[in-house]
Order: C-alpha cells, then sequence, then structure tokens
C-alpha cells in the first residue's frame, strides 16, 4: 500500500481504522478507549471539504469540521458556504470553528469546538471560554494525536498502527485540500487546486452577470 495523500488511500485510512475497532466520535465526551476524533481543518477549499465528506459518508464514518468565517480563501458567508455547512450538517458530520487568534465568535452554525488557525504555542493549548479547545485537554495528548500538515506526517503515516489498534484513542487531523486535489509534492497539489478554483471562478464571473463574449 502506498501512502499517497489522494482519496484512495484517504479510504484506506479510514477502513484500517475500521479494522483496529475504532468508533468514529465527535469532540461532545471525553476521550474513551476506542474513540477516533477524525478532524479536518478546511484552510483553503469548502469543494475539497465536501469531496472528503462524500467519501466519509459513503464509508458511514462520521467527522468534524472546522471552518474559517475570516479566510481569505472563502466565504462561509456566501450561498455557496451556507450551502456547504448545510451538506456537512445532512450527511452527519459535526461543524466547528477553525478560529484565527484571538477571535473563537461562535454562532448557530458552529458547535462549541474550535480548533486555532496555525496557532502559536503561548495559546495554542489554553482553554477557550464557551467552548472546547482541541489542543487542550482532555482531546489533546501528543502520542494520540497524528497531523498530514504539509504532506508530511512526522510519525509517519498511522494507516498500519490504526489497522493494528495501536492507540488506545487518537485525534487525526486532516486538511481535505491535500487529499482532494492530485499531486505528488504540496506544489504540484496546490497547482491542482489552482487550476480547478480557475474553471469555478469562470463560472461564478458568469453568473455574476460579466460580460465573458
Ligand atoms: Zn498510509
Ligand atoms: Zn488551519
Amino acid at each position: 500500500m502506498s501512502c499517497a495523500f489522494d482519496l484512495a488511500h484517504y479510504r484506506e485510512l479510514l477502513d484500517a481504522a475500521k479494522d483496529g475497532g475504532y468508533a468514529f466520535s465527535f469532540f461532545d465526551h471525553e476521550p474513551r478507549p476506542g474513540d477516533i476524533f477524525l478532524r479536518h481543518d478546511v484552510d483553503l477549499s469548502l469543494e475539497a471539504a465536501l469531496a472528503l465528506a462524500e467519501l466519509e459518508a459513503e464509508e458511514d464514518v462520521r467527522a468534524t469540521y472546522f471552518l474559517m468565517t475570516r479566510s481569505v480563501f472563502y466565504n462561509l458567508a456566501s450561498a455557496t458556504g451556507e450551502a456547504a455547512v448545510e451538506r456537512l450538517r445532512a450527511l452527519g458530520h459535526a461543524v466547528g470553528l477553525h478560529a484565527v487568534w484571538p477571535r473563537a465568535e461562535l454562532d448557530a452554525r458552529f458547535d462549541p469546538v474550535v480548533a486555532w488557525h496555525n496557532p502559536d504555542p503561548p495559546y495554542m493549548s489554553e482553554p477557550i471560554d464557551g467552548a472546547q479547545n482541541v489542543m487542550a485537554p482532555p482531546f489533546f495528548s501528543r502520542d494520540r494525536y497524528r497531523s498530514d500538515s504539509n504532506q508530511h506526517w512526522r510519525s509517519g503515516c498511522p494507516h498500519e498502527a490504526l489497522a493494528r489498534g495501536d492507540f488506545d484513542w487518537l485525534q487525526l487531523l486532516t486538511h481535505p485540500e491535500i487529499w482532494a486535489y492530485d499531486g505528488s509534492s504540496m506544489r504540484e497539489t496546490m497547482e491542482s487546486m489552482l487550476a480547478a478554483e480557475r474553471e469555478l471562478r469562470w463560472r461564478q464571473l458568469d453568473e455574476d452577470r460579466i460580460d465573458l463574449s
């Protein structure tokens, strides 16, 4: 099995967690043995988030999507953004806030759970008023946390350890853009994403009544 950052291996990762007997859980109870908390920080693309969300639903898997209200890459308040939240909920996923420090302003779109975007150490694991910080106790433990940041697993791809049931529980952070777009490096993956977005932008210009003749 090759540990590519693509949808085929993402599906294998989910299957490995199933083989290991893990239960796909939300950040709404203290971690119990056998819990896997699938966390997606949506940094760049709602389209990528939905691609992963649909795949997970096919696999009968639930995840928590952390969405930004202050992203330069997408607008959660647009019709597309509202439809994305609605679709994630309809598929049975949870939605948390991917906040830009120091503002963690929750509203009705979000469950009371927050993941800071690109956090710095001083506040990364500090408690947040009225919400659970996913990088704070009880959900964060260095040995029970894996992240795919920039297509790099610090401790290796966890699929084998998951299949063996090595973790008593695990928070698994993945970024949908990394998996949904093709490329064998982060740069290539971003090029695929930008090519897809160029097409999308043309359609949006047309819908915005821009004369494209
Ligand atoms: Zn792997
Ligand atoms: Zn982020």
